[in-house]
């Protein structure tokens, strides 16, 4: 048996049913071989084998009361993969399909993603089976408190410092914060993506979406192309989708597709800045459908359902930005057939195995999300610095700071590619060997553990 067949039946039959998990652990193993075959202590030290082993998964009971006065039972989690490089930092997913295997697959993920940042982060994920959808704030409220109430004695700035995901943004966030507060008479830097009147950083709402589209420049530059003028296909219209979008405007980019759990908006000319403008206020303050949008723009036409794909529309970039596992093979071949250059990933594990297969097959450049959108983490690290220090740094320097930490991803990737011989613009096999580098290097210097 090979030592992949190996490794992948044994990661299976540890954690049966968990098919995610067992994706995003084979995807990192597949890359890695070139340093484990150079370093034969990370072999003796089984680090890969502990590296898939989360160092810590607390589940709980979370019990609340609806607004019809009826009680309400949830199961919260949190899963604390790897702190070999700085306290565990992962968002919270509130969604009904979570389960174990979809947070650990998202922690594993995060592992190398905060390596890849250069900042002092390890890695976590949690979140709740809890569906935010046509829930009224003060449920809302109540879950977070209920939540809290039991995951409070598992976090805090040196510990585990949670954020926002999908289902979590700046509401979610208060009242998770405001309660952690509560129970500990304490204001700390023991949540990220916080308000920025309430110990939150300028940039941080925009930073995962501004920061894939800085990654995406980068990306073209190496092939002597830019953003200007490119027909853009961006899934998702949640935070990363929104500010991916915003920052493609500002490229001279043309975004004519974006989507939502209803189905997918093609708007042959363009998202521009005021039409955005509307797609936000629709989506964050009335919380409907993207078909408002096709009503009120003559120019977009709403396809429901999924059987028509987002990905049939001929253009020059994807932009995947709704959740994990949205893009088959089929997607990438109608991408490739059309002309498509690039694809880079604002959501997490966007592709399935198979696409990425078949990516690999196609002259498209690809770019996995550990690398992609980790500006969001990036700024969440440096949110956590001015909570330390009690300052608030300008707008402005966190432009400057994405900029920098994304540049710098993109670099560590392109020394990745040259230091192991992998192909030109191989960012999926060098963001996995780069990430695991620093995270093995720090694990066998502290003992393993
Ligand atoms: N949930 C985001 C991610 O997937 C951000 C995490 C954070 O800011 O801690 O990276």
């Amino acid at each position: 048996m090979s030592k992949i067949d190996y490794v992948l039946n044994s990661i299976k039959e540890r954690n049966p049913g968990e098919p995610e998990f067992h994706q995003a652990v084979l995807e990192v193993f597949d890359s890695i071989e070139p340093v484990l075959s150079k370093n034969s202590k990370y072999l003796e030290e089984k680090v890969f084998e502990r590296m898939a082993e989360p160092e810590r998964i607390i589940t709980f009971r979370v019990c609340w009361t609806d607004d019809n006065n009826q009680i309400q039972v949830n199961r919260g989690y949190r899963v604390q993969m790897n702190g070999a490089m700085g306290p565990y930092k992962g968002g919270l997913r509130f969604h009904p399909s979570l389960n174990l295997s979809i947070l650990k697959f998202l922690a594993f993920e995060q592992t190398f993603k905060n390596a890849l940042t250069g900042l002092p982060l390890g890695a976590g994920k949690g979140g709740a089976d809890f569906n935010p959808k046509h829930k009224s704030d003060r449920e809302i409220m109540r879950f977070c408190q209920a939540w809290m109430l039991e995951a409070y004695r598992h976090i805090g700035h040196f510990t585990d410092i949670p954020a926002g995901d999908i289902g979590v943004g700046e509401k979610e966030i208060g009242y998770l914060f405001g309660a952690f507060k509560k129970i500990k008479n304490e204001f700390q830097g023991s949540i990220t993506g916080k308000g920025p009147l309430w110990g939150g950083s300028f940039l941080r709402p925009e930073a995962t979406g501004y920061g894939l589209v800085h990654f995406a420049e980068y990306m073209l530059a190496e092939v002597d192309k830019d953003l200007a003028n490119k027909v853009c296909l961006v899934s998702g219209s949640g935070n990363v989708s929104q500010f991916a979008i915003e920052k493609l405007i500002h490229d001279k980019a043309k975004v004519v597709a974006f989507s939502d759990s209803t189905g997918f908006i093609h708007d042959e000319e363009g998202v521009d800045e005021e039409k955005l403008a509307f797609l936000k206020v629709l989506k964050n303050e009335k919380r409907e459908s993207i078909a408002g949008y096709a009503e009120k723009y003559k120019s977009a036409k709403y396809y429901e359902g999924t059987e028509k794909r987002l990905w049939s529309i001929p253009a020059e970039c994807a932009f995947p930005c709704a959740t994990q596992n949205e893009l088959d093979e089929s997607d990438v071949q109608d991408l490739s057939k059309n002309g498509a250059i690039l694809i880079a990933e604002g959501a997490n594990m966007p592709l399935t195995d198979a696409a990425i297969k078949a990516v690999q097959h196609s002259n498209i450049i690809y770019a996995p999300g550990k690398a992609a959108n980790a500006g969001g983490v990036a700024i969440s690290g440096l949110e956590m610095t001015q909570n330390r220090l009690g300052r608030y740094w300008s707008r402005s320097r966190m432009e400057t700071e994405l900029r920098v930490i994304m540049q710098g991803i993109h670099e560590n990737c392109q020394d990745t590619m040259k230091k192991y011989s992998l192909d030109a613009q191989d960012y999926l096999n060098a963001a996995n060997i780069a990430g695991f580098e620093r995270v093995a290097k720090a694990m066998v210097a502290q003992g393993s553990w």
